[in-house]
């Protein structure tokens, strides 16, 4: 169960507390309020009051209680405070007004280059417009954005995708639109949503996965996002999955005796011919590639076909070289191999080109609609997408452990095409304790990204964990719930 309630609150925190759990669990009792705040019945009799005379909170229907006497629900009025929602994306920002509720009051999506010089001014230019079509009900603006952010306060945001380094999102938007402004990644605000309306009322430590353009992830532990030390966690897409582990140079010789016997280790004997080597420990992969024959792919196993090996010459595999896998797909990140360029939607793209699933000048729709149509090579590429997708989920569910994984993003309206591969390899990777871990599947809907910029503003009156510091503040300031 979600344990939000932390400290007690006392004096002027108690409305923000109400209101904060109102916002994240939904209509409540009040003695319910009382329990989970630990506070008097009295205090929430005499707070709750002043709350509704305020227009912030309504009493709705009554609901059956053990005393007897049915007890009235308590719910947020939904619309006594808006919230603006940016998606930036390489072509467009999508833009959408949603009430405290969650309730989308309308959307919109506006032409944008964010590889222009000005770009960022722009985009204040663009959210200035839409702000100033709103009455003083709107508490604040939240942006996503496809890269990793500082913190949502700041908004320093780093996206490759979007040409973005040190973009200072966040102060000039600030500048420009004069109200507070909230930034994070995208699919951090997906789970920032999920926390207020979805997954999150019932669950405290979750996955967020979202397959489609990226591969994302948005992790929540104990009612939290963990962003990691410099807002990048998460970055999933980014796992080097390289399947054909055939991975260059630098294997050496060394008698069993020698070799370490694990992976990690075995770059170390790789020393003799170290300016070849690459400096990971996946050089010891390139062992493995001279002995394909009796070696398993995975780098773990080349520790082994290292000791095997006699010859004293370090060779390098005929289809790597400076470390990178020619084979592998490009990544956006400058890289090569990642689960991303696999799997996200440019990945499975470009394989359905080459094997002649889809035509030059097909697309992801194109290739969804051949699965839909029964077409058994669009479905394997799914299928292999899938099982690709299965064993790093598997990782990262080792790594967290989390209640329960929530999938979204656009790839998950072919996501029955995904499940034949991804369900088998993700439940044979789970260790036996976690091999029962659920995956409940979204539907998915564009707006959802912007919904989900706008909720880093609507949480901000719940926000416990403090993400958004003084921009969450002045939010809670706008609200009225101190
Ligand atoms: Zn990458």
């Amino acid at each position: 169960m979600v344990n939000l309630q932390g400290p007690v609150p006392r004096g002027d925190l108690v409305p923000s507390g109400i209101v904060g759990l109102l916002g994240t669990q939904g209509p409540t009792a009040r003695t319910d309020i009382a329990r989970a705040l630990g506070l008097s019945p009295a205090t929430v009799t005499q707070v709750t009051k002043d709350l509704i005379a305020r227009g912030l909170v309504e009493e709705l229907e009554s609901v059956p209680s053990k005393g007897g006497r049915p007890s009235r629900l308590l719910g947020l009025v939904r619309d006594a405070g808006v919230a603006l929602g940016a998606k930036v994306t390489a072509d467009h920002v999508a833009v959408v007004t949603v009430e405290l509720d969650g309730t989308v009051r309308s959307s919109t999506e506006i032409e944008y280059d964010p590889a222009a010089g000005d770009a960022i001014e722009r985009l204040g230019q663009i959210l200035a417009k839409q702000v100033a079509e709103l009455d003083d009900t709107l508490l604040g603006v939240g942006v996503g954005v496809p890269g990793a952010v500082d913190s949502q306060a700041s908004g320093v945001v780093d996206a490759p995708t979007l040409g973005w380094q040190a973009a200072r999102v966040g102060p000039v938007l600030r500048a420009a639109i004069g109200t507070p402004v909230l930034v994070d990644n995208d699919v951090n605000t997906l789970a920032a949503a999920e926390r207020l309306y979805g997954i999150g009322r019932d669950h405290s430590s979750y996955l967020v996965i979202t397959i489609g353009r990226g591969i994302g992830c948005g992790i929540v532990v104990d009612g939290g996002i963990y962003r990691g030390a410099n807002g990048g966690a998460g970055e999933i897409g980014h796992i080097p999955v390289w399947p054909t582990a055939t991975i260059s140079a630098g294997a050496t010789g060394r008698s069993r005796g020698d070799a370490p016997s694990s992976a990690t280790a075995s770059a170390g004997p790789a020393g003799s011919s170290r300016g070849d080597a690459p400096p990971s420990a996946t050089a010891s992969a390139a062992a493995a590639g001279r002995n394909r024959g009796d070696a398993s792919s995975s780098g773990t196993a080349s520790a082994g076909a290292a000791g095997r090996s006699s010859g004293g010459a370090a060779v390098s595999s005929p289809t790597t070289s400076g470390g990178l896998a020619e084979g592998e797909p490009p990544c956006t990140c400058g890289s090569t191999g990642c689960l991303e360029a696999h799997i996200g939607s440019a990945g499975l793209q470009r394989t359905a080109r080459a094997r002649g699933v889809i035509g030059p000048r097909g697309t992801a729709v194109t290739l969804l609609r051949a699965a839909i149509n029964g077409d058994t090579g669009a479905r394997q590429i799914f299928e292999e997408a899938g099982s690709m997708l299965g064993r790093a989920l598997a990782g990262v569910i080792h790594t967290v452990d989390p209640e329960v994984v929530v999938l979204m993003g656009e790839g998950v309206d072919g996501w029955e095409f995904w499940e034949t591969g991804f369900e088998p390899s993700f439940r044979r990777s789970l260790l036996p304790a976690r091999k029962a871990v659920p995956v409940v599947v979204e539907p998915w809907t564009e707006v959802q990204w912007a919904r989900g910029a706008a909720s880093l503003v609507l949480s901000s009156p719940f926000d416990s964990a403090g993400n958004g510091g003084e921009q969450s503040r002045l939010v809670r300031a706008r609200l009225g719930a101190g």
